[in-house]
């Protein structure tokens, strides 16, 4: 049985009163089975973290430094993170790689700083829209894939999530069919099977992400290799987050 996970993905949105808001609001969204995590932007935190005190929602940030510590002036460490109790990390986000120049090699050290401060990554990895045109879905997906696991020691293999993100559904309103996704994802599975081999293959989760919401989420989740989502837009309203946990 593999985690059925629902993580939220904040991005730059929110005010403190906001935060505050939705973080009070999604006190009651917890679902039986079903892990929780919450991404707001680094500076509520701690705030979220609070406002979900004894819920079994987790809080999560959307990035990490590669470095340990020292002369980095605005960056994030997942030490800093993790001493702070939070419990997860988003890296390789496709807006971070397409506005921020983050290579594969980049994503690479920030995972490995997460891992070995105590984090879990959700490791998002997809194609463009051209890519996929182009055929060459799987060499992309594989490169940003193998290029994290096959470069990080099996013994990480349990705090890895793998987050599959088609770039041209990102905030565009267009979803993967159920079948591009699962095709994608039972993909991603080979490649996890290639990196650590079968049983860690069934056991790590690879959520969906890309315009997934309230409608679309019930059918997504009923592929066999799709075991939640990773949510943008729709992470910011209550009532539509909280309809995707409980779409299992
Ligand atoms: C995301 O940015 O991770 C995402 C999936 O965004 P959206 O749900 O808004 O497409």
């Amino acid at each position: 049985m593999r985690r059925k996970i629902v993580a939220g993905n904040w991005k730059m949105n929110t005010n403190y009163e906001e935060a505050s808001r939705l973080a009070e609001s999604l006190r009651s969204a917890a679902a039986d089975g079903v892990q929780v995590i919450v991404c707001p932007p680094f500076l509520w935190l701690s705030l979220v973290k609070n406002k979900l005190e004894n819920t079994n929602i987790e809080t999560g940030a959307q990035n990490c430094s590669d470095h340990v510590k020292g002369a980095f002036t605005g960056e994030v460490s997942a030490e800093m993170l993790a001493s702070a109790g939070i419990g997860y990390v988003i890296l390789g986000h496709s807006e971070r790689r397409s506005m921020f120049g983050e290579t594969d090699q980049l994503v690479l050290q920030k995972s490995l700083q997460a891992l070995q401060a105590g984090l879990q990554v959700i490791l998002c990895v997809g194609e463009t829209l051209e890519e996929r045109q182009a055929g060459k879905l799987h060499e992309v997906i594989a490169h940003q894939t193998l290029h994290v696991l096959k470069n990080t020691p099996e013994s990480y293999a349990n705090s890895i999530i793998l987050a599959y993100e088609p770039v041209w559904a990102i905030g565009t309103g267009l979803t993967a069919t159920p079948e591009q996704a699962q095709e994608a994802h039972a993909f991603i599975r080979t490649l996890i099977a290639e990196a650590y081999g079968k049983e860690t293959s069934e056991t790590m989760p690879i959520l969906y992400g890309g315009s997934c919401n309230a409608t679309n989420a019930k059918t997504l989740f009923s592929c066999n290799d799709i075991d939640g989502g990773l949510i943008g837009g729709a992470s910011l309203k209550a009532e539509d987050f909280n309809a995707i946990i409980h779409s299992f």
